[in-house]
């Protein structure tokens, strides 16, 4: 048994291995071709939340029996939260394999906002594309989820927070004392050790509600996240991503200590594939980026990888928050569709890798 569970995990790995290969080199052909089309205009125009919301309108009218759209929730200042689910069979629940991509928890991180909606209008516009057969096969065997503006209150007023008021760190005043809650720490992660045992995960003894990185005065004390959070309850999927940018680096569970999951072996396998084709830096177990990541307790990644068992990552990309070279954002997007691609491919597989893990 041990034998043939060694095996499978290693020639699953093997042909991931392969595929990102594949795909790298198709894509990086596509990029060539690109590259050589006429100069597009500057700066690079990010998409208002209006524009996202008609263009994904848009899309799905066109494109109804691959696309669908629905809002999971309303941020405090009542815009719609959009999910959309690409698939054949788009609006049954199919026995296949989910993969998730979120964007903007962060609302001054737009380009993860770029590559959702790129990926979505590549995905629709190319089903038919036979020379894309893995555009095809990605959307016949798997249940692509993606939610590409986490936080468009933030997106709009450009903040790191949501634009909630706050009333005091436990929500105790009787008055407006500060806006805005660091979406990225408000799961469920257990989220109460942050308040426990601080020092441990490199956290303030008290975090004042006007800090960048406050958490809200309970979990999913935030529209947003309990919107994230009743989505994933109600949905299956095995593998996603939170785009944030930036710094071109890729991480992953547990993200407030060093601590290995049980799935190490599997969150690095993918890992390395993502960084192979997107060639950032995958922090593993040993150099965990500490000091940087250490307060992330709250993290939708965390919370994701222990309720759901999904292999949830985060991807900083680009060399800066918000580049405005368009061929700089029209590459990111490329590449991580190509990502994207492949972690479809690796979802048809990961849940019996990861049974055979367990095995072992
Ligand atoms: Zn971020």
């Amino acid at each position: 048994m041990k034998k043939t569970s060694f095996f499978q995990i290693r020639q699953a790995v093997v042909a991931g291995f392969c595929l990102a290969l594949i795909l790298f080199a198709s894509f990086s052909s596509a990029l060539t071709t690109q590259s050589s089309s006429p100069i597009l205009s500057e700066p690079y125009h990010y998409h208002t939340y209006q524009e996202l919301t008609d263009e994904l309108h848009s899309l799905q009218e066109n494109y109804s029996s691959l696309m669908s759209l629905s809002s999971i929730g309303k941020t405090y200042e009542g815009r719609d939260l959009w999910m959309v689910k690409l698939s054949d069979n788009v609006n049954q629940t199919e026995d296949e394999p989910g993969v998730l991509f979120m964007a903007a928890h962060h609302g001054n991180e737009w380009p993860g906002v770029e590559i959702c909606l790129f990926f979505i209008r590549y995905m629709v516009e190319n089903y038919e594309n036979n020379s894309l057969p893995q555009v095809r096969d990605a959307m016949n065997a798997t249940q692509i989820y993606l939610i590409p503006m986490v936080n468009p209150d933030g997106v709009m007023a450009d903040t790191r927070k949501n634009c909630a008021p706050n009333h005091g760190p436990f929500g105790h005043s009787s008055s407006i004392t500060s806006y805005g809650v660091n979406l990225n720490r408000n799961y469920d992660d257990p989220w109460f050790l942050a308040y426990v045992f601080p020092l441990r995960y490199y956290l303030p003894i008290i975090l004042p509600d006007s800090s960048f990185n406050y958490r809200g005065p309970y979990p999913f004390s935030e529209n947003e996240t309990k919107a994230v959070k009743n989505f994933a309850e109600t949905h299956e999927f095995s593998l996603s991503i939170s785009y944030h940018s930036y710094g071109e680096f890729i991480v992953y569970p547990w993200m407030h200590t060093t601590k290995q999951t049980p799935d190490e072996s599997l969150f690095r396998s993918v890992g390395e594939n993502i960084s192979l084709i997107n060639n950032y830096y995958l922090s593993v177990k040993k150099d965990r980026l500490i000091p940087l990541y250490g307060g992330t307790l709250g993290s939708s990644e965390n919370w994701l990888y222990r309720e759901k068992g999904a292999l949830a990552y985060t991807v900083e990309v680009g060399e800066e928050r918000r580049p405005t070279d368009p061929q700089v954002v029209h590459d990111l997007c490329m590449t991580q569709t190509t990502v994207h691609l492949y972690l479809c491919q690796r979802a048809q597989t990961i849940e019996s890798e990861k049974a055979a893990l367990h095995l072992s």
